[in-house]
């Protein structure tokens, strides 16, 4: 019988799992938040992600459960853990990666170099640290983020009252993460994949450029990258798999600052946007990769399968609501360029798909990456 892989979340990442299991002989299900997502093209149950008895029945009929997000409650994964089934990443794992004051906390013990950071309660505490940092500071919410939202950057400790009103109503109480305002010179993205018996694959660092908070491009490997940076942010991304033991893929944010120093942004445990490239620019994809590593399977080969690969990002905007006429026009104008689309409605600002360019030369896989997507544009 094909092994069973459930996935918990119905979009592009559950989506792009399809393929390659597909091509593997996996049989992938999908628990999706609602009819009509991204991923409902292989076998969907529509189901609330936060109800354990829906995830129970759904993980019951499956080898292995995974996620397409880090969403899943505490209180549901230790009811899987509990029925005896096997969850990648592990209930411990996704902790960090559901909390950023878990993880910084945990970075910490595992001595990980990150930005000066600090949890707060109230404003008297942001300004002490605020005064401490130049006066100015990154304040984030621990829980919830994405793409940038529950990210801010203040001069005043006022700069974040609304979120601290917010605090003093959650019945759980907690605390604001404060973080140095890091002088990056750019941000890069470690891959890595670890499997629950221990081997470990790992991708080329790569660079990220992101608009208003949202991963715009990525050029793989990171240019100019020296030995050093490589194997830098490489042990970075094994350390932090194996000190959390994080099973499946895990990406590591980071920033390159401008003294040459790497510091850990933030993870996820998951395929990731960063990770885009390796569909069509590495020997095995970053969502084979997760799938083998999930089914505890041997890993397979994470080198890049050209000198050069970009992905460029295909956001919706406000002018058309399909994006079946551009199809054509970038087929025929870029007939090199890979395009994957996601089947989701294209609203402002949501990324819908994303375009791969691999070959030689990095000036020219940059333009032949961007004029492919701009057929996307409005
Ligand atoms: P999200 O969880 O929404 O992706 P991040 O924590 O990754 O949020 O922050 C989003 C972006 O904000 C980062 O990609 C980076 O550009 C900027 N940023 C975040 N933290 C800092 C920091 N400490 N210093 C400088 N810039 C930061």
């Amino acid at each position: 019988m094909a092994l069973r892989v459930g996935v918990v979340g119905g979009g592009q990442l559950a989506r792009m799992m399809i393929a390659p299991a597909v091509e593997l002989g996996l049989d992938l299900r999908v628990l999706a938040e609602e009819e009509r997502m991204a991923a409902s093209l292989a076998a969907t149950e529509v189901g609330d992600y936060r109800d354990a008895d829906t995830v129970l029945a759904f993980a019951k009929e499956v080898d292995v459960v995974t996620f397409d997000h880090e969403h899943v409650p505490q209180d549901v994964l230790a009811v899987l853990v509990d029925a005896g089934i096997a969850v990648h990443p592990g209930p411990d794992a996704l902790a960090v990666a559901q909390d950023k004051l878990v993880m910084r906390a945990r970075l910490a013990e595992l001595g990980m170099p990150q930005p000066d950071w600090a949890a707060v309660t109230g404003p008297d505490e942001l300004q002490a640290f605020l005064d401490a940092h130049g006066g100015r500071a990154v304040v984030k919410t621990p829980r919830g983020g994405y793409d940038g939202k529950g990210v801010r950057v203040v001069g005043a400790a006022t700069e974040a009252d609304d979120w601290f009103a917010a605090l003093a109503e959650d019945a759980r109480g907690g605390a604001l993460l404060v973080e140095e305002l890091v002088d990056f010179s750019r941000e890069l993205a470690q891959q890595v994949a670890r499997r629950p018996s221990g081997e470990i694959a790992v991708y080329p660092v790569v660079e990220t450029i992101q608009r208003d908070g949202v991963c715009a491009e990525v050029l793989a490997p990171a240019p100019k990258a020296s030995e050093r940076l490589l194997e830098v942010a490489a042990r970075i991304g094994v350390e932090i798999a194996q000190g959390l033991g994080v099973t499946g893929m895990l990406a590591v944010e980071l920033f390159e600052t401008t003294d040459e120093r790497l510091l850990v942004n933030e993870l996820a445990m998951r395929p990731h946007n960063s990770g885009h490239w390796t569909q069509d620019g590495a020997v095995t994809s970053q969502f084979e990769q997760h799938l083998r590593a999930v089914l505890d399977l041997p890993l397979g080969d994470s080198s890049p399968s050209a000198p050069w690969s970009v992905m460029v990002n295909v956001l919706g905007g406000p002018e058309h609501d399909s994006l079946d006429d551009r199809f054509a026009a970038a087929m025929a104008e870029c007939p090199d360029a890979k395009i994957h689309t996601y089947g989701k409605a294209p609203r402002p600002g949501r990324k819908v798909g994303h375009v791969n360019v691999a070959g030689d030369d990095l000036d020219d896989v940059v333009y032949r990456a961007r004029a492919a997507a701009s057929f996307f544009l409005d």
